[in-house]
């Protein structure tokens, strides 16, 4: 068996160690070719003292060369694109923006993405469609939902024809059920305590104002090419049904497993075959119910804001993305209260500028002229 030779772009974050978890259960099956890293030292240098990739991509100008000292004859790179070069599949688990740079390289070259960072999807969907073309481009999304829905689809022959609607779940983040009015003096660590997935601050703080799922809707949006009107959210606290689609006959399918991010990690390391280790499994004598609602969008404005800026389209999304991290990050540096996060989005995007979004430049301007009206608002 030849070994499936992977790029991880992101190897120190929850997605990036994750997946090296992955790799560590099926060493046979995989080979770890490159590991790209923001300014996390000590973790890249110990991942790629085990992994031993070709080379190693540290964006951070001082980190990497602290890593350089530490890795002597590994090729250091500062370009994230680099991780691509040697692989079958890339994983991109970056955080944020940041992550464009890997979609794009990936796709253009005509590989197997594994696509954990939504954002680039979002900002950038105009400009990565296309890409989805070249021959041998393929985007696996690794987002637990966007895994489910893709899993569903393919009980469908005729997708075009046959969706009747996505329906995403949310597990309604820490604060499922709570009044606006309760909600205006929450602590950055309320926030950051998920009911049912452990995953990084940024994510974490976007499930608690349900802007990832906004975010996830825009990704499905552009993932599927299904339309707005034909994407739900459905709030599930068990996080164990991951999305569902329904049929223009009325079935639904369903993907269900254990909140276990290996799982869409695995499948799309993987596909088209399945996995071999059960990271999902469900124990049937301890699971007893599944609990669905309507999420509300009156306390949870952000899910709202997203469907507009979809519905909007062009540079709406990149803004939209945009002025969420500015407003996460002034949350979690206690700059700014939870409750300010929706208004934040809301205020920078009335600045919107209309612009369209026809290649790359577009979407760094629109990016970069939103964080600045993000942080106009977050000042003011
Ligand atoms: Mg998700």
């Amino acid at each position: 068996m030849v070994a499936v030779r992977v790029a991880i772009a992101g190897s120190s974050g929850s997605i990036g160690t994750q997946t090296l978890d992955v790799i560590a259960q099926s060493p046979d099956k995989f080979e770890v070719v490159a590991l790209g890293v923001g300014s996390s030292v000590d973790v890249v240098v110990e991942q790629a003292k085990r992994w031993k990739p070709s080379v190693v991509v540290v964006t951070d100008e001082g980190a990497r060369s602290k890593v350089a000292a530490l890795l002597p004859g590994v090729h250091i790179s500062s370009d994230l694109a680099d991780v691509v070069q040697d692989a079958d599949v890339v994983v991109n688990g970056v955080v944020g923006f940041a992550g464009l740079p890997v979609t794009l390289a990936t796709l253009a070259a005509g590989k197997r993405l594994a696509l954990a960072n939504k954002e680039s999807l979002i900002a950038a969907g105009p400009v990565v469609k296309p890409l989805r073309t070249v021959s041998g481009a393929l985007i696996v999304p690794v987002d637990s939902e966007h895994c489910a829905i893709h899993q569903c689809l393919r009980s469908s022959s005729n997708q075009h024809q046959e969706v009747q609607r996505l329906l995403l779940t949310a597990s309604g983040g820490p604060f499922r059920g709570r009044s606006a009015e309760s909600l205006r003096t929450v602590s950055i660590a309320d926030a950051l305590k998920h009911p049912t997935w452990s995953m990084g601050p940024k994510i974490t703080i976007d499930s608690s104002t349900l802007m990832n799922k906004g975010l996830e809707v825009i990704e499905a949006h552009e993932l599927f090419g299904v339309a707005y009107d034909k994407i739900d959210v459905v709030v599930h606290p068990q996080s164990v049904v991951h999305s569902m689609v329904e049929f223009t006959d009325g079935a639904v399918i369903a993907q269900l497993s254990m909140p276990d991010m290996r799982l869409p990690i695995a499948y799309a390391l993987d596909y088209p075959q399945r996995a071999s280790i059960p990271f999902g499994g469900i124990d049937w004598s301890t699971l007893h119910r599944l609990d669905f609602e309507l999420p509300d969008t009156e306390t949870f404005r952000c899910l709202s804001l997203a469907y507009q800026a979809g519905r909007i389209g062009g540079t709406a999304p990149a803004w939209l993305s945009a002025a969420n991290e500015i407003a996460v990050e002034a949350f979690l540096a206690g700059r700014v209260l939870w409750s300010r996060i929706p208004s934040i989005i809301e205020e920078t995007l009335q600045h919107h500028d209309g612009a369209s979004a026809h290649v790359v430049d577009d979407i760094l301007e629109a990016d970069r002229a939103a964080r600045i009206a993000a942080e106009k608002v977050v000042a003011s």
